[in-house]
């Protein structure tokens, strides 16, 4: 299967990680302040161009953070302002974002790789199916909850070695967000 088969149009939707496919992830840290949100290079021009294919880009991102009390809510809705200012500055937008404050060992359906944050976003956008939505994330975390989901998986980041090992649930791989922009524009 290649993308061009997928016949992507306006009726398709985008999910996107955010920390490693839209912003520079902190490892071992959070983004907890605008200073420390640092877009990727060619990200803000490449949700530009997405945004002019998908019919609506959501971001879905686990945010644990919050639920270790080393950040609040108030704190991500500054980080995420900072996020959407420099996208709309690049002529981006994103439709709506989705958060999970919830610890990684609560289990709980809003946090990635379950799928609450997905059905989530299909309740506030009825029009969107999961067969005609793409997950982009940088991890095993993010392709289960898009394939759990039904969705098409990209896997991006800088080690093709990760892509081969989670091979039964990455469709597609690029090394970032610009390189998975530039390829769908080629011919949609
Ligand atoms: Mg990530």
């Amino acid at each position: 299967m290649s993308l061009r088969d997928l016949h992507i149009d306006g009726s398709w939707a985008l999910f996107l990680d955010r920390d490693g496919v839209i912003n520079r992830r902190l490892p071992g840290d959070y983004v907890k302040t605008p200073n420390e949100l640092d877009l990727l290079p060619g990200v803000a021009h490449a949700i530009s161009k997405l945004g002019s294919i998908f019919g609506k880009i959501i971001v879905v991102s686990n945010q644990q953070g919050i639920g270790k009390s080393l950040m609040t809510d108030a704190d991500l809705a500054l980080v995420h302002k900072k996020m959407l200012h420099e996208i709309t500055l690049a002529g981006g937008r994103i439709d709506a974002i989705f958060y999970s404050p919830h610890l990684e060992n609560q289990g709980h359906i809003m946090r990635k790789p379950n799928v609450g944050m997905g059905l989530a976003a299909r309740k506030k956008f009825p029009g969107i199916r999961f067969k005609q939505s793409i997950m982009v994330g940088d991890s095993q975390g993010d392709m289960l909850f898009g394939k759990r989901l039904g969705m098409k998986t990209v896997l991006v980041g800088e080690n093709p070695v990760i892509a081969r090992h989670l091979a039964d649930m990455v469709d597609f791989y690029f090394t970032d967000l610009a390189a998975f922009a530039d390829e769908i524009r080629a011919f949609v």
